[in-house]
């Protein structure tokens, strides 16, 4: 049981912070309540806490741990899985006025920030010293510390990895208050992805790399989305390494261009409807690297079964491309009285059979499914659209969910995605974890918050 939120310890954090840092009542604003879980219940913060040092931050977890108040960190709150919604009340600690560039290192090309700094303002930076930070999850207005809390990913996961692949260091504050390094201990590293239930991040250092020059995007159109995987899987086995490679459902790339009037990818051609697009994004150091890799492309084109091969290759072109690949989950949310969003990981071999699982049932449920895949890097986007009201719809997308979800488990995927557990997943997880994944994930657990009170009710129950 955990303590209450009592007017002493008000008084003990407007020490630490200010008086105009520590928010309650009805000044706590809606936003957090909730983040873009869609449907999630709304679950107000005792108190809302801006800090704005680690040794704030320090003192914080100090005192919230000898009063055993639950704290939840909240970066930007635009995690899809309840993440940084305090189910269990407590105090929300808010990392967003934490958001200032601390060095570059040219030497080594090693940014340091604050965990509340943008990733697109991370990324702005990286530009400045002609680097770049690769991963690129479909919100650019996340702070740098969510995303590495949740390990977060996007389309060019497949070459450029995700985002613990670029945390050189970090700076952590434990649940009891202490602060270390990332690099003090091998087991610190479970913090990454973790959600904000094993420590908080008040600062990382990560490393930049150099993009390649020139790029371009090819479209392959297919007639189905079985054909459209198992060209994927050529390309990945004929070497060509590409930056990105995302499957995209022609129902999906449907709905989004209406909504948004930029109907970018193919949805017919030559009077037959397009089952699928393959997107690929190749680079290259110069042109002619790039022409090459484009050539060769091109001569396993009948290989690879595709009805035509789209190149997108000036920069108003691609700029289009990706706004309407970026828009997807904007426009379900725009384009259907409800709409909600599956988000899982599979083997690239079995993308094909989940897909079309999930749109049989859909079929049978009266939802419109439509999804979108980053090959390779596995991250699966289902999205559900249904015009009638939300008290309909929730039932039907809750056995949507578990029939998908059970699927997913037999196909040999993982139901975490890139998203994350957050609440929304948490018993899903459990279930399809394991008896011993999950007696080791609660070990991890005590062992670094043993009062529970780092994101109670996320992860691990
Ligand atoms: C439209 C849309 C598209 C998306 N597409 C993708 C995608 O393709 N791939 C992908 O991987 N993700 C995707 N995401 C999810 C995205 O990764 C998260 O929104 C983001 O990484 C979370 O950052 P945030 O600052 O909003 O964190 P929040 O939502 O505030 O928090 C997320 C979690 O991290 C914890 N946390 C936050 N900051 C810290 C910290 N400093 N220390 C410890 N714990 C912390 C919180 O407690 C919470 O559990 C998408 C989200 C949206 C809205």
């Amino acid at each position: 049981m955990f303590a209450k939120f009592s007017a002493e310890m008000a008084a003990r954090l407007e020490e630490i912070v200010g008086k105009g840092n520590v928010i309650q009542g009805e000044d706590i604003g809606m936003d957090f309540w909730h983040d873009e879980l869609p449907y999630g219940a709304a679950h107000s913060p005792e108190a809302v806490v801006e800090a704005h040092s680690t040794e704030e931050v320090s003192r914080i977890m100090e005192l919230c741990s000898r009063y055993e108040l639950p704290v939840t960190v909240r970066g930007a709150g635009t995690g899809k899985v309840g993440g940084s919604v305090p189910i269990q009340g407590g105090i929300v600690l808010s990392l967003k006025a934490m958001n200032q560039l601390i060095s570059f290192d040219e030497e080594t090309g090693t940014l340091t920030v604050q965990p509340g700094m943008l990733v697109q303002d991370v990324k702005a930076e990286a530009e400045k010293h002609g680097l770049c930070y690769p991963p690129d999850p479909g919100e650019k207005t996340a702070t740098i510390g969510g995303n590495v809390s949740t390990n977060a990913g996007g389309p060019c996961a497949l070459k450029y990895g995700s985002a613990r692949d670029y945390v050189a260091d970090a700076v952590l504050v434990l649940a009891d208050g202490a602060v270390a390094k990332l690099s003090d201990k091998e087991e610190y590293a479970s913090v990454i992805g973790s959600e904000g239930t094993l420590a908080v991040i008040t600062q990382l250092s990560l490393k930049l790399v150099k993009k390649p020059a020139k790029d371009v995007i090819l479209l392959f159109p297919f007639m189905d989305t079985e054909s459209c995987l198992n060209a994927a899987a050529k390309i990945t086995e004929a070497g060509f390494e590409p930056a990105v490679m995302e499957y995209l459902d022609t129902d999906l790339v449907e709905f989004s261009g209406n909504v948004t009037g930029n109907p970018v990818f193919p949805v017919e051609m030559d009077g037959e409807r397009v089952g699928a697009t393959l997107m690929v994004s190749l680079e290259g150091e110069d042109d002619d690297e790039l022409d090459e890799k484009m050539e060769s492309i091109a001569e396993l084109a009948e290989e690879l079964e595709c009805l035509d091969i789209l190149v997108v290759d000036t920069p108003t072109l691609k700029r289009d491309t990706w706004e309407a690949h970026d828009a997807f989950h904007t426009s379900m949310e725009a384009g259907a009285k409800c709409s909600d969003e599956l988000n899982v990981k599979l083997p690239q071999e079995n993308i094909a059979q989940l897909v079309e699982y999930a749109k049989e049932q859909g079929e049978k449920a009266g939802l419109n499914v439509m999804c979108y895949a980053h090959v390779g890097s596995g991250g699966v986007h289902i999205h559900t659209a249904y015009d009638g009201s939300k008290e309909e719809f929730l039932p039907l997308m809750s056995a949507f969910a578990a029939d998908v979800y059970a699927r997913c488990a037999q196909l040999s995927g993982c139901i975490v995605g890139e998203y994350g557990v957050g609440y929304a997943k948490v018993d899903t997880y459990k279930q399809t974890l394991g008896q011993e994944a999950y007696a080791e994930l609660s070990a991890r657990k005590a062992a670094f918050d043993p009062k529970h009170i780092l994101n109670p009710g996320k992860v691990v129950i």
